[in-house]
Formats: structure tokens, C-alpha cells, sequence
């Protein structure tokens, strides 16, 4: 049997792959079984921050891996303290909890946001999200997704959430029937299509939620760690939340997940209050280490001037009928399907996603502008046929 057989009769059927048996990659690029080159523009869904076999983070977790590969959170390791306090002297955040995706890190501000708000009434535990949202597969971040076809298989999901629509008569009229604990928003939704949220409404929630002492969560799974061409997404709209999580390109290709918490929310976690085995792992942090330390102004700046290079090129091609997002987190509507446009990409050497009704692209963050360039030759071509 081949591997695309073996993984029919092997793996469960969540994933409906492309017929493409991926071996290793080098920076931007990756290469097949039959050594045929593609042009990354996934990223591995956002996480490679750093295209593949980087050399400084593969260092960092080869040296860590010698060293010591996991402990237990029953002991202190360096890395994971190392790498809190990095993050926390880049964000003004006070604290970090860390898990090993994106869902948990979710879930950890979930828990952190009712325990927080346990003191307006036991009745105040709602978390409001929005429409069209994306926070995770576990039964309670499926509860905060606001999209309606993720829950139909399993219902019943975690109670307590309620959606709203991306403006504040719809926030506020929610908040006068239900109690609300704590509000999670995306600065972009990325699986809900690449939308960027507007920077009056993020601003105003921002108050808002200050106002009513209800904590105001940022997901950054997607959008977090130097993809928008800022640090953390919410930097752009220049207002600071209660708790920020994040995934993905954190790790750089090994999976951790992190949430941090302001000073307001410090201390809402006692002992035992929480947990994770794998969390804090001393091999995922020394990698990520190598990735926030690199994420500069300079290099920040960079990914910016990338961002507005790739939509300069997109803009009035033919078959495009929009493009939307910020930095390297790209949308592109095409007059053709998404799903169609990406099928046809990926025979021609360039890896993309699709969002909804877009093609989504999230390259790595330090690729070259020839190799970008290149790929979105191809994709202007695809759209053109
Ligand atoms: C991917 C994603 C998640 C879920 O992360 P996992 O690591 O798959 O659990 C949550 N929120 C957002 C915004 C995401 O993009």
C-alpha cells in the first residue's frame, strides 16, 4: 500500500488532504516524495513562523532536546520561565499559562474570565463572542466559535455563550439579558474568512468592556506572534486587553499554546486551579523563545512592507476581486471558488489555504520577495486561466 492508502485505512477521516506526501522543507520552500518544489504560503496554518529547518530554532530545540525534553510543571525548568518573561516584557502582560495549542489556550481564558467575574454572581459566567468567529475544536471553544455548522454533531456543547454581531448595539443589547463574564474577540477572524474587524468597534468594546470591569480576551492564535506586522494584532488598534492567547506561529513548528494575562487578571489562578502535563514544555519553549526574540521592530517593519507588496501586486489582477487583511495574514476573493483556485496552486508548485469563501494566505514571515513574488505569480495566473 502507499502512504496515501495506508492513511486512508490508518488515520480517522477528519482530513480531507491534498494528494500531496510532503518529506522535508528548507526556508520558504518544501519538497515532496517525488522531490517536486512548492512555495510554502501555509505556513503549516500560521505556525512555521520561520519557514522550515530554521536554523536558530532548530538549534534551540536541538540544544534544549540534549539537555532535557519534560519534567512535569511539578518542578522549575528554565525555558518556559525564560520565555514568560520575555513575553510579558514585550506586552506589559503580567502572567502566562501555558498549554499546547490554541484550543486550550483558550479554554485557560475561559476559565480565567469566569473565575475573574465569579464575584459579580454565580449566575455571571456567559462569555460573548462574535459572529462568524473561530476559537477552537474542544467541546467549550466550539461553544464560543459563532459559527453555527461547527456545532450541529455535537450538541449539547459547554453552556454559557452567547454571540454577538460585530458592532456594539448588538454587544450591548446582549449584555442587558445575560450577565457576561468575559468577551473573546479575533482582531481578524481567520477561518471566518480574513476579516479585519473595524477599529472604531474594537476600540469602543475596549471601553466598554473597561467600563463594565467584564474582561476583554484577544485570540491571537492566528493573528499573534509578528503575522499581522505587529507583535500581537490588538497592537494596531492600540488598546490593551485583559488576556491575550496564542498559538500557532509561537512554537514555530512544535505545538504550544500560551495565555497571558494582564495585572487586573494576575493572580485569578491559585494552585491547583489549572493544569496541563505537557504544558510549558521545555523543548516547545526554548523554540519559541528563538522566535519572539527575533520579532523586532525592524523585522516587524518588514512584514508590513511584505503585506503591502503582495497586495499591491493582487490588486486589479484579473480574477481578483478583493484583498483583505494585514501583514502576512492575506485574503484574496477570486471570482473563481477558493477551494479551486488553491487545487489548482498546488499543481503548479505554490501551497495556499482557503477561508471561507478566500483564498487565505499566511507565508512565512522572514520569506525572501523573490520567492513571494514568484508565488504570487502563480496564484494571479491560476485566477487569470
Ligand atoms: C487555529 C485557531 C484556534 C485553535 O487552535 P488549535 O491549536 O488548533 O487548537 C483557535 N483560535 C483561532 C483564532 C485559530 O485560528
Amino acid at each position: 500500500m502507499d502512504i496515501f492508502e495506508l492513511d486512508k485505512k490508518y488515520i480517522a477521516g477528519t482530513y480531507n488532504r491534498f494528494p500531496v506526501n510532503l518529506i522535508y522543507g528548507l526556508g520558504s520552500l518544501v519538497f515532496d516524495e517525488m522531490d517536486r518544489r512548492y512555495i510554502d504560503l501555509t505556513s503549516g496554518i500560521g505556525v512555521t513562523a520561520f519557514g522550515h529547518s530554521d536554523e536558530e530554532w532548530t538549534k534551540a530545540v536541538i540544544t534544549q532536546i540534549n539537555k532535557l525534553a519534560h519534567v512535569s510543571n511539578l518542578f522549575y525548568t528554565n525555558p518556559d520561565v525564560k520565555l514568560a518573561e520575555l513575553l510579558c516584557k514585550k506586552t506589559g502582560m503580567s502572567k502566562v499559562f501555558f498549554s499546547n495549542s490554541g484550543a486550550e489556550a483558550n479554554e485557560c481564558a475561559i476559565k480565567a474570565a469566569r473565575k475573574y467575574s465569579a464575584k459579580k454572581g454565580e449566575d455571571c459566567y456567559t462569555i460573548m463572542t462574535l459572529e462568524n468567529s473561530f476559537h477552537g475544536r474542544t467541546l467549550t471553544t466550539l461553544a464560543a466559535t459563532g459559527q453555527e455548522h461547527y456545532h450541529e454533531l455535537y450538541t449539547p456543547l459547554t453552556p454559557g455563550f452567547v454571540y454577538a454581531e460585530t458592532n456594539m448595539e448588538s454587544v450591548k443589547s446582549l449584555a442587558e439579558t445575560t450577565k457576561i463574564a468575559g468577551i473573546m474577540i479575533e482582531c481578524i477572524q481567520g477561518e471566518g474568512g480574513v476579516n479585519v474587524l473595524p477599529a472604531d468597534f474594537v476600540r469602543e468594546l475596549a471601553e466598554y468592556t473597561k467600563e463594565n470591569d467584564i474582561p476583554l480576551i484577544i485570540d491571537e492564535v492566528q493573528t499573534g506572534n509578528g503575522r499581522t506586522g505587529q507583535l500581537y494584532a490588538y497592537m494596531n488598534y492600540k488598546i490593551s486587553p485583559d488576556i491575550v492567547t496564542t498559538a500557532k506561529g509561537l512554537g514555530g513548528g512544535l505545538p504550544i499554546g500560551a495565555c497571558l494575562l494582564s495585572e487586573k487578571l494576575a493572580d485569578v489562578f491559585g494552585y491547583g486551579d489549572h493544569g496541563s502535563t505537557f504544558g510549558g514544555n521545555p523543548i516547545a519553549c526554548a523554540g519559541a523563545f528563538s522566535i519572539i526574540r527575533r520579532l523586532d521592530d525592524e523585522f516587524l517593519a518588514d512584514v508590513k512592507r511584505k503585506g503591502v507588496l503582495v497586495k499591491s501586486l493582487l490588486d486589479g489582477a484579473k480574477g481578483v476581486e478583493s484583498v483583505c487583511g494585514m501583514g502576512l495574514m492575506i485574503g484574496i476573493k477570486t471570482t473563481k471558488p477558493a477551494g479551486e483556485v488553491v487545487k489548482k496552486c498546488i499543481e503548479k508548485g505554490v501551497l495556499a489555504l482557503t477561508a471561507k469563501d478566500k483564498v487565505r494566505l499566511l507565508p512565512p514571515l522572514n520569506i525572501n520577495d523573490d520567492m513571494l513574488i514568484e508565488a504570487i505569480n502563480i496564484i494571479k495566473e491560476v485566477c487569470r486561466e
